[in-house]
């Protein structure tokens, strides 16, 4: 069997949920299960209904709660046509009913829980699965609509619950086997699942990649399709270099090293439970379905290019660390990254010497205060306006001389930090921000001018 995910943008509206049933029809044999997100915007918006509740804003709550209402009932109103749509309404209807007294429940009491949060949030997934099953249907495909939060069973921090893997996989086998078994074609939020005594939970922002990842590792599947709105991962940016590759096929290590700078295709931590499993998981554009996509694998296939895509994070701080007494002393990097942690600041990449520590962090507020605090432990200086620049591969294991060739191709750069981890997949270092472009233009002229065409297209 086979999992399709349907991202937000594949469910967006009326034409990209027709689009999405014609891409299962063409799956049928076999035998899908399809997740699917909230349509886009959704869970923003349902989380800053939620939000304005909680902070005693009743009107504003049951305002956006009908902007919602609206487009839910058009989109269905669109895929089904005026006669299905007449009996569908009252369903639609009842969940508007019920999210409105829930909002007004919140907005009475004047605080949101994080469980609250989830039982509001679930929304987007619950009306987007039974749209979608509504639609598959009328187009004729033999679809049932599945209740997640009976399936993915999870522990209960809301937000970010986790799930338990055991009990969830017997779930799936025992209940949507048997569906499948019978030809039909199950329907099912991601994002959304319940703790074993029932109460709703979410799996994480961006999560439905991961119930994606889930369903397919509880129910053996041959593979996985990400169904989003992008072409498969790229050499790097298009925008800065329309000659961009899409990448074929490529690890898992080397999709997780890309995740951080491509985090929009998706996050692939979310995809372990499918590659420790060997599932491979497809990246693939539910508006050009005839793509080949991206193919992410447990093991990458050798690849004559060094390297398998080069990726820039623009507003990077670096910031400096200089003490003299960190000479010949243990415990004092733990030092520093307490107060980094104090500070909730995530750090990404760091190079020390006997004296000093640079660590570089996304350009925030938290700066000045973090930097204020470190400095009573040592002197202190930070810069911002700086880019990340990180070329990820395989091939760098086993390769000699891979520094001298990238730094060989921008000789005239001010490197300000470089790192490469001992992994061995990923170079990494750091310049100014306003030279960037040219540095990703002139190294992804150098190394993919000519690509592998079993990797690369
Ligand atoms: N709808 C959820 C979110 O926006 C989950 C997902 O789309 O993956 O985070
Ligand atoms: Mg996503």
């Amino acid at each position: 069997m086979l999992v399709m995910k349907f991202g937000g943008t594949s469910m967006e509206d009326a034409n990209a949920i027709d689009r999405a049933a014609k891409i299962v029809r063409s799956r049928l044999p076999q035998r899908p299960v399809i997740v699917v997100s909230a349509m886009a915007k959704v869970t923003d918006q349902l989380l800053a209904t939620a939000r304005a509740a909680g902070a005693g804003d009743r009107d504003g709550a049951l305002k956006l709660s009908r902007t919602l209402r609206e487009r839910h009932y058009n989109v269905a109103g669109e895929l089904l046509g005026t006669g299905l749509f007449t009996q569908f309404h009252g369903e639609l209807e009842s969940d508007f009913d019920a999210l409105d007294e829930l909002l007004r429940g919140i907005a009475a009491v004047g605080e949101l829980t994080p469980r609250t949060a989830d039982l509001v949030a679930a929304n987007g997934e619950l009306l987007s699965s039974k749209i979608a099953a509504a639609a598959f249907s009328a187009r004729g495909l033999d679809s049932s609509l599945v209740d997640s939060r009976e399936y993915i069973i999870t522990d209960d921090t809301h937000g970010r619950a986790l799930p338990f893997l055991e009990e969830t996989n017997d779930k799936l086998k025992s209940t949507l086997q048997p569906l499948l078994d019978r030809g039909r074609v199950p329907v099912m939020g991601g994002f959304i699942g319940s703790t074993r005594s029932g109460t709703t939970t979410t799996i994480g922002r961006g999560g439905s990649d991961f119930s994606a990842a889930i369903v397919g590792a509880g129910l053996g599947a041959e593979s996985i399709e990400i169904w989003t709105d992008v072409d498969g991962m790229m050499t790097t940016d298009p925008n800065l270099c329309p000659d961009a590759h899409r990448i074929k096929v490529i690890s898992f290590d080397e999709a997780a090293e890309l995740a951080y700078f491509g985090a929009k295709v998706l996050h692939p931590a979310t995809l372990l439970p499918a590659i420790q499993k060997n599932i491979p998981v497809y990246i693939l554009n539910s508006r050009h379905p005839e793509g080949e996509g991206t193919k992410i694998t447990t093991r990458a296939p050798r690849c004559r290019n060094l390297f398998k895509a080069i990726a820039v994070k623009k507003r990077i701080t670096i910031v400096d660390v200089a003490a003299t007494r960190m000479l010949m002393v243990h415990g004092y990097l733990k030092s520093i990254f307490e107060a980094f942690d104090r500070h909730r600041v995530p750090v990404d990449v760091v190079s020390t010497s006997e004296v000093s520590v640079s660590l570089t962090v996304d350009s925030n507020e938290a700066i000045p205060a973090l930097a204020a605090d470190l400095s009573r432990l040592a002197d202190v200086k930070y810069e911002g306006r700086k880019a990340i620049v990180c070329l990820v591969g395989e091939n760098l294991r086993e390769t000699p001389g891979v520094a001298a060739r990238i730094f060989g191709v921008i000789p005239d750069l001010n490197i300000r930090m470089i790192s490469q981890g001992a992994s061995e997949i990923n170079l990494t270092f750091v310049i100014e921000e306003d030279q960037a472009p040219d540095v990703v233009k002139r190294l992804h002229q150098a190394f993919f001018s000519e690509v592998d065409p079993e990797v690369f297209d």
